[in-house]
């Protein structure tokens, strides 16, 4: 491959059944039509992973790829994608991770990891630049996180630059909502990552790296950057961002009448005003934290000392943590929802996921269609948070009814004979946003291809601006929303970054970082490149139209209060709409006339 700057166009693939470790080039063109991240992880899943394999056998993979700026100083580009077939959708699914994990992979010479194959016994991965080793972690299954990273480290020196990325007991033991956690605090969430890793007994991977990044046009891009991060400190969006993290959006949502509540029965929480962003800082955060280059800097850690608990003490919450562990759970005393995170986080597991699925269950308790001799005796309560805390630790666990909620709230709620109460498309719980109050959010939802995922296209903001009940007249928005989060997801950066960074920043410093000179018109056939090949893999899996569903919750429930008040949701007249938009047939199926238009 050219020299391309900050690109080193080196991919170690690790084969866990036999031992091997090989390092490959990967070609140009894949950065050039995909860029890197979920776009390229999309290409390698399509054309090595069978869409007839079980998410949990060996032949699944771990496609894990930065982005093409990672480990240079453009801002916020530290998220790494990792590529699956996932557990929970039985399709394709990209987490995206921040911190320092992927720039460390970077900085050990690589821009990609392949994990496939199977372990027989547990075992962890050690890169350090070309030295890679698999060795014994028997030692470490059944350990937490926290346990898993720092002895890891200790294992291996203490060397603080070692960066750790493992499951805990959730992704050990199968459950479709883990998580695997980088550096104790940053995760590759939501659709199931953690238990590919653990079908693989894989426990964790570390690394330490010491090669240098350079881009291509290095002073330009110093130059360019300096002055982004000028903008940057000056930004309103950014500097909220900054202050109060993402729970900086709490009293909006709240006041719109659309903030999950009581497994989304309601849309305003009683208590909202005590769990606003202001509030927090003021009454649980203890400091601010960052992930590798980021001019925002969003990161909170939070300490709630407690009678029952003790000393609680976690990275976050974020805004849908707080909203799912929450108010959705009926609970509004930081306490609860600190250590509810705490055990998600120690146990590896989906803080949204949990939530959505623990909320599900009450709901099924006080309608009476579960009970305590179901619960283990613990009574499943909106509002205990106690109850809460049970739960989940049974469900990381797989003990009791945590063994049926493990499998995922739409199984469990089959299970529990009220596939009704499970908030769900694909399998997969949507964010903290009710998309009765901005119905675009309907749509991404449903059309994301990993279940409902609130950054496939987070379209709340243009709504809030303009008709957020609106049902026609916004599948061009929504278009051009995904586009731009695929490219964001390809190139690495931190979604936030667009406070600042539009496409044309996001081009300029691709060019800068790898010297490829690219149109505007060719970078935005990329992302929309990067959807097609994400929906084609979907449907070549056997999804339909009838997988762009909603519950019906959604759609035939008006919200009964608040500003939101009245709203249900035509999902087929806004996915007609959509469809058309994208290209696509009556049946969301990409035509071939929009494949061949983007080269695939
Ligand atoms: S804004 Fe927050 S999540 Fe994004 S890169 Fe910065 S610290 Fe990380």
């Amino acid at each position: 491959m050219a020299n391309l700057g900050a690109v080193n166009g080196k991919l170690l693939r690790v084969n866990l059944t036999t031992g091997n470790a090989i390092v490959e080039d990967i070609p140009q063109e894949i950065y050039t039509k995909y860029f890197g991240g979920r776009g390229a992880g999309t290409r390698y899943l399509f054309d090595e992973v069978p869409t007839d394999t079980d998410p949990l056998s060996e032949n699944n993979k771990l496609i894990f790829l930065n982005g093409p700026m990672a480990g240079t100083m453009a801002p916020g580009s530290n998220k790494i994608a990792v590529t699956f077939k996932s557990p929970a959708t039985n399709g394709i699914a990209s987490s995206l991770c921040g911190g320092h994990f992927g720039p460390e992979l970077k900085f050990a010479g690589y821009d990609a990891l392949i994990i496939e194959g199977k372990s027989e016994k547990p075992v962890y991965l050690w890169i350090q630049n070309d030295e890679v080793q698999i060795k014994d972690a028997s030692s470490y299954w059944g350990k937490n996180i926290p346990e898993t990273g720092e002895g890891i480290k200790k294992e291996l020196g203490g060397d603080e630059n070692i960066h750790v990325a493992c499951i805990g007991p959730a992704g050990e033991n199968l459950n479709v909502i883990a998580c695997i956690t980088a550096e104790r605090h940053r995760e590759f969430g939501r659709p199931g990552a953690g238990a590919v890793m653990g079908s693989k007994n894989l426990k964790a991977i570390a690394i330490k790296g010491t090669q240098d990044v350079k881009p291509a046009k290095a002073g330009k891009m110093a130059n360019y950057v300096k002055e982004l991060y000028k903008e940057f400190a000056n930004n309103p969006k950014a500097n909220a961002r900054r202050n109060y993290g993402t729970v900086e959006m709490v009293d909006g949502i709240n006041k719109l009448g659309f903030w999950s509540t009581r497994n989304f029965s309601q849309g305003q929480f009683e208590g909202a005003d005590k769990l606003t962003g202001p509030m927090m800082r003021q009454e649980i955060v203890v400091e601010d934290t960052s992930c590798y280059a980021c001019p925002i800097a969003c990161g909170k850690v939070s300490c709630v000392e407690s009678e029952k608990y003790g000393t609680v003490h976690i990275e976050g919450p974020e805004f849908e943590t707080l909203g799912l562990l929450g108010p959705n759970c009926g609970i509004g005393d930081w306490e609860y929802i600190l250590k509810a995170a705490e055990v998600c986080d120690y146990n590896g597991m989906d803080t949204i996921s949990a939530g959505a699925t623990v909320s599900m269950a009450m709901e099924c308790y006080e309608k009476g269609i579960i009970t305590k001799e179901d619960t283990g005796g613990i009574e499943l309560k909106f509002g205990n948070g106690e109850a809460l805390i049970a739960i989940l630790e049974k469900m990381a666990k797989r003990e009791g009814i945590g063994d049926i909620l493990a499998q995922g709230l739409k199984v469990a709620a089959e299970k529990f004979g009220a596939p009704e109460l499970a908030m769900h498309s694909k399998g997969v719980s949507p964010a903290t946003y009710d998309p009765r109050g901005s119905k675009g959010m309907a749509v991404t939802y449903a059309t994301s291809p990993k279940g409902a995922h609130h950054m496939i296209s987070p379209t709340m903001g243009a709504e809030i601006a303009g008709d957020r009940f609106a049902e026609t007249g916004k599948a061009a928005m929504i278009k051009d929303t995904q586009i731009q989060m695929a490219l964001v997801d390809s190139l690495g950066y931190c979604s936030s970054m667009r406070f600042v960074m539009q496409v044309d920043h996001q081009l300029e410093l691709f060019k800068l970082s790898t010297g490829l000179e690219m149109t505007k018109e060719d970078f935005y056939t990329v992302g929309e490149r990067v959807l097609n090949l994400e929906r084609q893999y979907n449907v070549n899996c056997g999804m339909t139209r009838k997988d762009d569903s909603l519950p019906k919750r959604f759609l035939k429930e008006a919200m009964e209060d608040g500003p939101s008040k009245g709203q249900t949701i035509n999902l087929d007249l806004m996915l007609d709409e959509f469809y058309a938009e994208m290209g696509w047939d009556k049946d969301g199926k990409p035509t071939e006339e929009k494949l061949a238009s983007l080269g695939l």
